[in-house]
């Protein structure tokens, strides 16, 4: 393997450049404003010194990137993993600018990390880390600047800590300062379904343009967390056969389908597939490249690189993860004539839907699952319609397609505010 290839290839913020780079020149984006969009607004790195339950002290290092505020206050989440690095908060928070401009919610794009291992810390430890970030950022988040939300790694628990020193440190309740907490602080109702229902109606309107029917597809899915899980649920529920899933430490393969009543609650009492009987095992590797109409890649980056694309076998992927698949990847994929639906398309029902929860804050007045649902899917609705019409008009893939969408909305705000200074 050409370790140097792979690792430029995988490199996020790289990734993310290559596409930006394209849908850039296709739109013939003046160079000023390309080099402005390139460019992330903001980002800080703190220490965060904390006494852990040993009585030692540990310094765990924080990021908060801000992308672009051209559209509104940064949105993006926070992700506590122990190989968090600064390009892959980059790239995640530049992705969050155009996933919020290409489902046109009020945003910028922001994102946060933490290099951590959630596993093996204590709730009291987590808290603290927490909250001494949390204090560390202050400055720079906030209901009008910057809402932070959920990630890999954490919750809604962790949500409230933050949303709790911040108000604190505020003197006053804000809870608008973070989505994805829990309902009875303020969240929103459907926001832990929203991304795996996103995915669910994107896959819905992507096989009506295929002219394929839900209920003769095959699907596998990588990952069984909230993306995962969801989005396998919610595909099974409108008549698609889920025949294959993992987790980190691999998968369950099942041609008759998968018993997800069992999977859920197997998952609900020990977070993980092992330990389940319902299939044969196999491989995240070998999940990708089964014959199966749709694959929802759920779970991180990376997995269908220029190595394992031609392999793939499935008609339309559906990107749950943000960053799945590579731009080496991307050629391959387009060659082979299958349908993505990009990240900044597919898993943005979540960033719809904790949209819907800083509105509800703001206004103190709270929607019902009915009101959220169909707001959302109205929302999913036009927005794969605009980048599968701008894909047609461009002779674009999908993915340049929905950057340009994103990029587009983007620099015609910045154009009109103008360079201050
Ligand atoms: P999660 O922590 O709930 O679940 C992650 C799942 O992926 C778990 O099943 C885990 O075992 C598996 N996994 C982790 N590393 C893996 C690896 N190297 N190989 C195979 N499986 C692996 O996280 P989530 O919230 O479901 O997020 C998954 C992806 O979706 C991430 O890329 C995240 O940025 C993206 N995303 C999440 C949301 C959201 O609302 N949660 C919204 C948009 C995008």
């Amino acid at each position: 393997m050409n370790h140097t290839k792979a690792s430029a290839e995988e490199n996020p913020f790289e990734a993310m450049h290559a596409r930006f780079d394209l849908a850039a020149g296709k739109l013939g984006l003046e160079p000023g404003l390309y080099q402005i969009l390139r460019t992330p607004d903001r980002e800080i790195t703190v220490a965060i010194p904390v006494v852990m339950d040993d009585g030692s002290i540990q310094v765990f290092t924080g990021y908060r990137v801000q992308h672009s505020l051209a559209r509104g206050p940064a949105k993006g989440g926070i992700r506590y993993a122990p190989n968090v690095e600064i390009d892959e908060v980059r790239a995640l928070a530049a992705w969050m600018t155009w996933k919020c401009a290409v489902v046109n919610v009020p945003f910028g794009g922001g994102k946060g990390g933490i290099i951590c291992d959630p596993q093996k810390l204590t709730k009291g430890e987590l808290e603290k880390i927490t909250r001494r970030y949390v204090a560390r950022i202050m400055d720079i988040v906030g209901p009008d600047r910057d809402i932070p939300a959920p990630d890999m790694g954490t919750d809604g628990q962790i949500m409230a800590w933050f949303m709790d020193t911040y108000s604190v440190h505020q003197g006053k309740f804000l809870p608008s300062v973070v989505t994805g907490k829990p309902i009875s602080l303020g969240g929103s109702l459907g926001r832990i379904e929203a991304t795996g229902r996103g995915v669910m109606i994107c896959v819905r309107e992507a096989l009506k343009h295929l002219a394929m029917k839900a209920e003769h597809c095959t699907a596998a899915v990588q990952g069984s967390g909230n993306v995962g899980l969801i989005s396998a649920l919610q595909l099974a529920s409108i008549g698609v056969k889920i025949v294959a899933i993992s987790d980190i430490a691999g998968g369950i393969y099942n041609q008759k389908g998968l018993d997800l009543a069992t999977i859920s609650a197997h998952l609900a009492k020990t977070k993980r597939l092992e330990g389940l009987d319902c299939g044969e095992t196999i491989t995240n590797a070998q999940l990708l490249e089964l014959p199966v109409d749709i694959l929802v890649p759920a779970a991180t980056e990376n997995v269908i690189t220029s190595r394992n694309a031609q392999n793939i076998k499935a008609r339309i992927i559906a990107e749950g993860a943000n960053g799945p698949c590579t731009a080496g990847a991307d050629k391959i994929l387009d060659q082979k004539g299958i349908f993505v639906v990009p990240d900044i398309l597919a898993n943005a029902g979540g960033v719809t839907v904790s949209y819907f929860e800083w509105v509800q804050n703001r206004m103190a007045f709270f929607w019902t699952q009915k009101e959220v649902e169909d707001r959302m899917e109205h929302i999913m609705c036009e927005s794969f319609n605009a980048v599968v019409d701008m894909a047609r008009r461009f002779s674009v893939s999908n993915r340049i397609a929905a950057y340009m969408l994103g990029i587009d909305r983007v620099a015609t705000v910045t154009r009109m505010r103008g360079i201050y200074g």
